[in-house]
């Protein structure tokens, strides 16, 4: 599956900062992740941390899939709200998403300043926006949910959030949201890990995994082999091709960046935004002075139909833009289409999917892909070590 279109900001503003050799013998190790993008990086982080022996492969160059398009907010809000989550998925599993995604933006803090990442991480609040009249209730019941819970949130009325240049009914501020170059981290993570020990092979496509004894035999499609002890599937939406397409319902979503602004709006400053409506639209400020925004989300029927809306997007997003922020000119610069997926509870898929298998899957699916690959790191070691976790059982398989 092609995930993106052609030419996303990040992938010209940065280039290939790194490019690895592929793979032309057969090799073996203990762990093998398949997928250099930033789910790969934060899982061979990890394990590279737990002294494991790990070889990486991508049929890519490296972070050339989703994470190339990814806008980059850092939300412990995910994409059904908490009240609505509540109802689908219980009290405990709602309530403890919600606070792992929080703590997930403080450990890939702590990760970034570690490996001393220039990846644009700023911490920002969170503006969540009723985009009509109608939608004040349902927000407003979502503030109380959030509140009772013990989140830090505060009411901003039809006038506090006009002085943010903001137009719309009221909305909920959290302390707790940041952005990044998502594209830049998964590089430096990859670097970082390949001078601690980590085996990068690019343009390296698994084609099948085989069991052999107590082994897994993963063999690429130019004819090597890799013997490994356990597989960690870190392959973003075209995961679809291993684990089936029943879990995940794709789409398509679009993405623009406009022109720098010689100073940053005011509103944007410190903030992120993101509505209420079906899809949502969301807006942020990058560390260029630009404005990126994305939503205008469709089915998703093939690439080459979700790129040829593009035109129609800019111009519907352009226009969503005027209607939200009226006085602030935003200058399109670049723009972008790619697919995503969503899960029927907005929760991601932590473990293994045949339990008799040592082959582990992350799959981040939802606006909140990011959050969720930093919280998948630590759930899949524990199912490596075939100890418990609660995110295993939170996030199963066949749950
Ligand atoms: C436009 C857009 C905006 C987004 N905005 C946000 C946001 O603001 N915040 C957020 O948290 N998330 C966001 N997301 C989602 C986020 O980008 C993804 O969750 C994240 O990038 C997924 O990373 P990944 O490493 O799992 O997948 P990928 O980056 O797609 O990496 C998977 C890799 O696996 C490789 N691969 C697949 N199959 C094989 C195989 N058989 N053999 C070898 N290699 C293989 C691919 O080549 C690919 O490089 C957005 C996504 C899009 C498209």
């Amino acid at each position: 599956m092609d995930v993106r279109s052609n030419e996303p900001f990040w992938l010209i503003k940065n280039s290939l900062p790194q490019s690895y050799p592929s793979l032309k013998n057969d090799i073996s190790s203990e762990v093998l992740i398949i997928g250099a993008g930033i789910t790969g990086a934060l899982m061979a982080y990890k394990l590279i941390n737990e002294e494991k022996k790990v070889v990486m492969v991508d049929r890519r160059d490296v972070c050339n899939g989703s994470t190339a398009a990814s806008t980059s907010m850092l939300q412990y809000e995910i994409d059904v709200p908490l009240h609505k989550l509540i109802e689908q998925v219980g009290l405990t599993c709602a309530v403890s998403s919600y606070q792992n995604c929080e703590k997930a933006i403080t450990d890939l803090k702590k990760i970034i300043k570690e490996i001393k990442a220039d990846c644009g991480f700023q911490e920002k609040y969170s503006v969540y926006f009723a985009s009509s009249k109608n939608d004040i209730s349902f927000l407003k019941d979502e503030f109380e949910a959030r509140k009772n819970h013990g989140f830090k949130v505060k009411w901003l009325t039809k006038d506090e959030v006009e002085k943010l240049g903001l137009k719309a009914y009221a909305a909920i501020e959290s302390k707790s949201g940041a952005v990044m170059d998502v594209y830049k981290l998964a590089n430096a993570l990859l670097e970082y890990c390949a001078a601690k020990g980590l085996e990068i092979y690019d343009r390296t496509e698994i084609e099948k995994i085989k069991s052999k004894h107590e082994k897994l035999i993963a063999e690429t499609k130019n004819g090597f082999n890799i013997e490994i002890h356990d597989v960690v599937h870190c392959t973003g939406y075209e995961s679809t091709e291993t684990v089936g397409e029943n879990i995940v319902e794709l789409k398509s979503t679009f993405a623009l960046a406009s022109e720098a602004f010689d100073k940053i709006p005011k509103g944007f400053i410190k903030r992120i935004y993101w509505n209420t409506d079906a899809p949502y639209l969301y807006f942020r400020s990058t560390d260029d002075g630009r404005i990126v925004m994305g939503g205008g989300d469709r089915e998703f029927k093939n690439a080459a139909r979700r790129d040829a809306l593009l035109p129609k997007k800019e111009k519907e997003l352009v226009k969503s833009f005027k209607k939200c922020f009226p006085n602030i000119p935003f200058t399109l610069d670049y723009s972008w289409a790619g697919t995503f997926g969503e899960t029927k509870d907005s929760l991601p898929y932590f473990g293994k999917p045949d339990p008799k298998k040592n082959e582990h899957y992350i799959l981040g699916f939802g606006g909140n892909g990011i959050t969720f690959s930093v919280m998948g790191m630590d759930a899949i070691v524990h199912s490596i070590n075939k100890t418990p976790h609660p995110y295993l059982e939170y996030y199963k398989f066949n749950r």
